[in-house]
């Protein structure tokens, strides 16, 4: 993600509207570009405050700090639920093969069968042509 793509993201970040490919790659630009971190922050901060003086208690007193852990919870959470969602796609696809593997062995074993009972009734013909015959 570049510096100008963080810019029309910041709000939806402070939003929490992110969706977790997009919040990935911005807590990682904000982790290595320290003018677009000092960005954030400053709104970070700036939102934060607003909101603890609509409710009269302070909840955060250090913004600088509160800022740091809340990303790298978040980044934390990103990837904890990327790895849920990779397991549960693995997970998917393995049923997805065991069924069609069921599926071919029976429809294999029922052709298998059907011919065997068609063999069986070709020499059941050929015998009773041979007895009347004789
Ligand atoms: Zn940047």
């Amino acid at each position: 993600m570049e510096c100008f793509e963080v810019d029309t993201k910041i709000i939806s970040y402070l939003d929490h509207s992110l969706k977790d490919e997009e919040l990935q790659e911005f807590l990682a630009h904000l982790e290595q570009c320290p003018s677009c971190r000092g960005e954030v922050e400053l709104l970070f901060t700036l939102m934060e405050g607003l909101n603890q003086m609509d409710e009269e208690e302070i909840q955060i007193s250090d913004f600088h700090a509160a800022f740091q852990e809340r990303r790298q919870q978040q980044m934390k959470d990103v990837v904890g639920r990327k790895k849920v969602r990779r397991f549960t796609d693995r997970m998917i696809l393995l049923f997805v093969f065991l069924m069609v593997l069921i599926g071919f062995l029976y429809g294999f074993f029922h052709i298998y069968e059907y011919r065997m009972q068609y063999i069986a009734q070709k020499e059941n013909i050929i015998y009773e042509q041979q007895i009347s015959i004789d």
